[in-house]
């Protein structure tokens, strides 16, 4: 599903990924842990192009992202995004929230949109929530909205970037119990997380990076469990 392959990325003369190689089967989740400063977010940005990698080819989707003439926006349809911040609409209802893509992109008839969005937003525990103002809401739960909103455009992958690390700790638990379910129920994803237990149980495999390179790679047994590499082994002590 996905294939990076020799990526270099660099602002101005800083070279912030230098090499990485990264394969994501389907129905895998890959989660990516580091230090911070390590190129994470670059990386996931560089998968649908948010970044313009430097050189070195990604394939997403059997299209590859980095031939000049791919349609991305067509890519980025089928590729959903949640970050740290959940960039919601504040004057929107958090059903409107899930159903504007839906019908500009998709082009969803109203109704389609939202009997979609309600069972994305049941699927996330919040279909009693969906006439509310996204500022009603607290964090965990405006997270989930992102989550049901990513899901309500039908994506073959899903990306998150520390989807958790601005919650308040007791709302994180839920979040994650929402990225597990998906993680059963099959969906791709590549999760960036500082969640050491959630990378632990739920990912197929964890990929460690320290400036700019893949240190480490492997089933979350060995990288965390057992790494085989210093530097692995010191990023844990200090987050464990
Ligand atoms: P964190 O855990 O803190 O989120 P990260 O591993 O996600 O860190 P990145 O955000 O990918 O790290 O950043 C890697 C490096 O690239 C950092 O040194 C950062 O300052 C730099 N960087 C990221 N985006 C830009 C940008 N748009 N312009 C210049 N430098 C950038
Ligand atoms: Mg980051």
């Amino acid at each position: 599903v996905v294939q990076v392959r020799n990526l270099h990325k660099s602002f101005g003369d800083r070279e912030v990924l230098r090499g990485i190689d990264l394969d994501v089967a389907g129905g895998e989740v890959v989660c990516v842990i580091g230090p911070s400063g390590s190129g994470k977010s670059t990386l996931l940005r560089c998968v649908n192009l948010l970044e313009q990698p430097t050189s070195g080819t990604i394939e997403v989707l059997g299209a590859e992202v980095t031939d000049p003439d791919v349609d991305i926006d067509r890519v980025r349809t089928h590729v959903g995004m949640v970050f740290q911040q959940f960039n919601l609409f504040g004057h929107r209802t958090v059903l409107e929230n899930c159903t504007m893509a839906q019908r500009r992109v998709l082009g969803r008839s109203r109704a389609d949109a939202e009997r979609i969005a309600t069972a994305n937003l049941e699927r996330v525990g919040l279909a009693d929530r969906a006439g509310a103002m996204p500022g009603q809401l607290s964090g965990g739960q405006q997270q989930r909205v992102a989550i049901a909103r990513a899901l309500s455009m039908d994506p073959q992958l899903m990306l998150f970037d520390e989807p958790t690390s601005a919650l308040d700790p007791e709302l994180v638990g839920d979040v994650l119990g929402v990225m597990r379910d998906l993680a059963d129920a099959g969906m791709t994803m590549i999760v960036v997380t500082h969640e050491m237990a959630f990378a632990r149980e739920v990912g197929d495999r964890v990929v460690f990076m320290d400036d700019g390179v893949v240190v480490e790679s492997g089933p979350p047994e060995q990288v965390i469990g057992a790494p085989h590499e210093e530097r692995t082994r010191t990023f844990l002590q200090r987050v464990l």
